[in-house]
């Protein structure tokens, strides 16, 4: 089933609504909550959940007779849906971020009564996952983000099968995130990141959707599914695993490197042209031998610019 989270009112144009996908046994709580588009440029996680969202629906309609929905799964593929149509990242009319709006409230700006109706609809559920994108400029290798986790997430995060954990505290400044206030209630919260904003990068899309209904199998939600054994293991990182490389000069880089292989330390990863005499300026090597975990897409560079991500395998 398919209802308006929230349906909304605009000055100057038809009202707009935030569509949410409830599949699945009816019960008083979904026993999985899926969150993309708080930030409207970030494409990946909303295909990603849209097409969950059919291939869920696909199940309830009985085109797989092997698979069976044992609870309720509740999706939402697009929070920031008007920032979805215009192509940015915050709420379009006050250019507010809706992931710093948590917990929201009912009677207040538009943003917030956003905030408060997706925390309403997913903070009882036992598994609860935000997907993310890094900037448009940059890509990240798809990961699940971990912040002051519990042993019991950590152990959850593994399920999701994807090539690269990063564990982070939980940051004391961004209280106001939809991670946040999911963590005041029992259950699971992550958060996944996924490529780079702007874009559907259809290989990490895929690789997501995979897991995904892996992880639905392995939860006991979803009866039937054949658990894909990846042949990639599961990479644990910490904060102090990340090696980053920034510009040391202006310039247009380049790199045909692909986020998620491991490289050797020294390595070429990419070059800095001269971006009007076409010489090269700099060689681009990794600083340590490890996974490249982020790379900069975007070739225009200013001194200081992230480059790219290595982590160190600890
Ligand atoms: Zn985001």
């Amino acid at each position: 089933m398919i209802r308006d989270l929230l349906c909304m009112t605009a000055p100057v144009r038809e009202g707009f609504d935030i569509p949410c996908h409830e599949i699945g046994p009816k019960s008083s709580h979904p026993a999985a909550a899926f969150v993309a588009g708080l930030h409207g440029d970030e494409i990946n996680g909303i295909f990603i959940l849209s097409r969950l969202a059919d291939f869920l629906n696909s199940v309830e309609a009985g085109k797989y007779p092997e698979l069976h929905l044992l609870k309720r799964v509740l999706i939402i593929p697009a929070v920031n849906v008007l920032g979805v149509n215009l192509r940015t990242r915050t709420w379009p009319f006050d250019k507010s971020d809706i992931n710093r709006m948590f917990p929201g409230g009912t009677t207040s700006e538009t943003t917030q009564r956003i905030a408060y109706a997706v925390l309403e609809a997913t903070k009882r559920a036992e598994h609860r996952v935000d997907i993310h994108t890094a900037s448009a400029d940059f890509e990240e290798i798809p990961q699940v983000r971990l912040y002051g986790p519990s042993d019991a997430e950590r152990e959850t995060a593994r399920l999701l099968g994807l090539p690269a954990v990063m564990e982070r505290s939980l940051s004391p400044v961004f209280t106001t995130t939809l991670l946040h206030s999911w963590k005041a209630w029992p259950g699971q919260s992550f958060v996944l990141r996924v490529g780079q904003a702007g874009t559907v990068q259809l290989g990490h899309c895929q690789r997501v959707f995979r897991a995904l209904v892996s992880f639905l199998g392995r939860i006991g939600v979803l009866e039937g599914v054949q658990i894909a054994v990846e042949d990639e293991e599961t990479c644990f990182f910490n904060k102090a695993s990340a090696h980053r490389v920034f510009a040391e000069k202006a310039g247009t880089f380049v790199s045909d490197r692909q986020v998620g292989r491991w490289v050797g330390s020294g390595q070429e990863l990419g070059y800095i042209y001269d971006s009007f005499g076409g010489t090269v300026i700099e060689k681009v090597v990794a600083p340590v031998a490890g996974l490249l975990t982020g790379i900069r897409r975007h070739p225009l560079l200013f001194e200081g610019d992230l480059i790219l991500r290595v982590n160190r395998k600890g």
